[in-house]
């Protein structure tokens, strides 16, 4: 009973609520860099629902599968939805969803849909520095003067193994995505335990999160964030801290924050990537309790 949260790496979670089965994100088939999980898309035989965060693979992909194989509901956004569909999948399957919907997938549990942000990968990259790495600037910029900035930066992969770069390369080129995001969405979860908010990537309309009260909070820890459209001025610890002085669940989790993409990504579950963030959430929202979980470690978050 409650609600139990397993971990599937990158920002992939599987929600169990009295047996009914949500999952956010269906990326569990990684680069063979990458660690284990414990379970791939196609060895999943229970789902009920999958909510997606946008359309790039390391999020899209494997929802395709797990919905093909089981009959689960997919929400996502129209991009995902088109994927996903193209992929094979039943349109009956499918709740198109741009942010404002308001879906009830079962008699306990009522999904509402949100806008949100991508992080800004075209200024910092998938690859960060530490999580208290203070970076400032690139405010105010078009798109055009953004793909200036992203063509000047690190993303090529020099001085990356050659070999995991080309493992890369093979994976994207055969994984469910799309070069746009579809546009990021947020999801709060009503459960009769109480409500679950997610999202996957490191961005927000502060305007939307901020009146939200989840009682329980996934927040997306990678890259550059992105607040109301523009670069973070600060660290993305300073993210998940106003993510959680906004949100004020009672509990939460990071996600997108382990090292999903060798060589380019590294790992963010260390000492030295959390202790930053509990040193600032202590400090901004000292009351939220910062859980650290594993993959697949079925850990009960509500109830
Ligand atoms: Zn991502």
């Amino acid at each position: 009973m409650g609600v139990v949260l397993d971990w599937l790496g990158c920002a992939t979670f599987r929600l169990t609520v009295d047996g009914f089965v949500i999952y956010l994100d269906g990326y569990m088939d990684r680069v063979p860099a990458a660690p284990k999980v414990g379970l791939s898309a196609a060895e999943v035989d229970r789902a009920d629902a999958i909510l997606v965060g946008h359309a790039h693979f390391d999020h899209i992909a494997g929802a395709e599968v797990i919905a093909a194989n089981t009959g689960a509901t997919v929400i996502g956004s129209i991009e995902s939805a088109r994927l996903i569909e193209g992929a094979g999948v039943d349109r009956g399957q499918l709740l198109p969803s741009q942010g404002g919907e308001r879906h009830r997938l079962s008699d306990g549990v009522v999904v509402t849909v949100y806008p949100s942000l991508h992080s800004c990968v075209w200024v910092g990259g998938v690859a960060s520095g530490g999580t208290d790495a203070i970076a400032t600037g690139h405010l105010g910029l078009t798109e055009v003067e953004r793909a200036a900035v992203r063509g000047a930066g690190p993303l090529g992969g020099a001085g990356h193994d050659p070999e995991l770069m080309a493992q890369l390369q093979e994976h994207r080129a055969t994984t469910l995505h799309s070069d746009h995001t579809g546009g990021a969405l947020a999801y709060m979860i009503d459960t009769p335990y109480g409500s679950v908010f997610y999202h996957d990537t490191s961005g927000c309309w502060t305007g939307v999160v901020r009146d939200l009260r989840p009682d329980f909070a996934i927040v997306a820890m990678a890259g550059r964030a992105n607040i109301d459209g523009e670069p973070i001025q600060g660290s993305l610890a300073q993210f998940v801290g106003r993510m959680a002085d906004m949100l004020r669940p009672r509990r939460m989790v990071l996600g997108h924050h382990d090292d999903w993409m060798p060589p380019v990504t590294s790992d963010g579950t260390t000492e030295e990537s959390i202790g930053p963030v509990r040193t600032e959430l202590s400090r901004v929202a000292p009351r939220v309790e910062l859980l650290e979980v594993g993959y697949l470690e079925g850990t009960q978050v509500l109830g």
